[in-house]
């Protein structure tokens, strides 16, 4: 385990915690998206790794929020509900999570479920192009990876490709395959940024805009981004994300002062041996930012019960 969140936070005399020590992983998924563990399993593993706020957000779907918050409670970790919504922006696609959301709310859960229709047709044209690239039979084997019918993405592909010994691993799958310009990317229209943005206030959560760091927008369309994300409502955005380097880190950190976000900090954690960084295992966010969850009731609970 890594040493920087060993010491968990403890109560200061008058009963605060110090929201900057406190282990929050705010960015993760099950295999209710493209990760590969169940919600519950994700969970426990997150708790064994010392998080102390978690939040699951699978990509467009809270299927997997009641068995992960139930799990959670037994394991007495503090545990909100999460969402990551895949929004097209500028011809770009960008991810918003959405934190502490009612998961039961209809106006989320419908929208989240018009963004995900559109996937399967996607998927059979992605696997037609990799047919005619030399990847045969990859619909089904994509498949074999997929834990919710309704959200085959490019993930359970990118995982096909590194079975059939086409790709090391991932990571050179989405230098190689699926990405624009490469065999296997099927263009696609996801949610507006300004309706993603709605579904989540609405649903009592709060907008945070996921690893702005990996958007090839350039510093202009990065602005533009944040300006609009800001306007439309969005209050948050993932300053630690295991898509930043720790010059971004900083560079967000900046960012997040300059247009009065809230910061926020999570793993991305999919599957182990997989992803880069664990559950829990990010640096602490920098002093100079405020952490999204600083004025939740969670935190409050850590403070009771330490
Ligand atoms: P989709 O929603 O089907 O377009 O798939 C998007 C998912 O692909 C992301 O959520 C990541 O899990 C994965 N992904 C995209 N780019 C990369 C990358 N460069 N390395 C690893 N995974 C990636
Ligand atoms: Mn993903
Ligand atoms: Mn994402
Ligand atoms: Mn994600």
């Amino acid at each position: 385990m890594n040493a920087p969140h060993a010491a968990a936070i403890s109560a200061a005399a008058d009963g605060r915690v110090d929201p900057w020590r406190v282990n929050a992983d705010l960015h993760c998924h099950s295999y209710m998206s493209d990760g590969m563990l169940a919600p519950a399993a994700l969970v426990r593993r997150a708790h064994a790794n010392g998080v102390q706020i978690h939040a699951l957000t699978d990509h467009d779907e809270v299927g997997g929020i009641a068995e992960a918050a139930a799990e959670a409670a037994r394991c007495g970790m503090q545990f909100v509900a999460g969402v990551e919504v895949s929004v097209t922006w500028g011809g770009e696609t960008i991810h918003v999570v959405g934190l502490r959301v009612d998961a039961a709310h209809e106006g989320l859960i419908s929208g989240l479920s018009r963004t995900r229709a559109g996937r399967d047709s996607r998927a059979r044209e992605m696997a037609e192009d990799l047919e005619r690239a030399g990847v045969p039979g990859a619909y089904e084997g994509a498949l074999r990876y997929v834990g919710n019918p309704a959200l085959i993405s490019r993930t359970h592909f990118a995982r096909h490709i590194v079975e059939q010994g086409v790709c090391a691993d991932v990571g050179e799958v989405f230098q190689r395959f699926l990405v624009e310009g490469k065999p296997g990317f099927v263009p696609h229209r996801w949610a507006r940024l300004s309706e993603a943005i709605e579904w989540i206030r609405e649903a009592g959560g709060i907008a945070v805009l996921a690893h702005p760091g990996r958007y090839r927008l350039g510093d202009t369309g990065l602005w533009a981004l944040m300006s609009e994300f800001r306007d439309a409502g969005g209050e948050g955005i993932e300053v630690l994300s295991s898509s930043h380097t720790p010059d971004q880190y900083r560079q967000f950190a900046r960012h997040a002062r300059e247009f009065g976000f809230r910061a926020s900090r999570g793993s991305d954690f999919h599957a182990p041996g997989e992803s880069r960084v664990e559950l829990g295992q990010l640096p602490q966010l920098p002093d100079d930012v405020v952490p999204v969850w600083h004025d939740w009731p969670e935190l409050a609970a850590l403070a009771e019960r330490a």
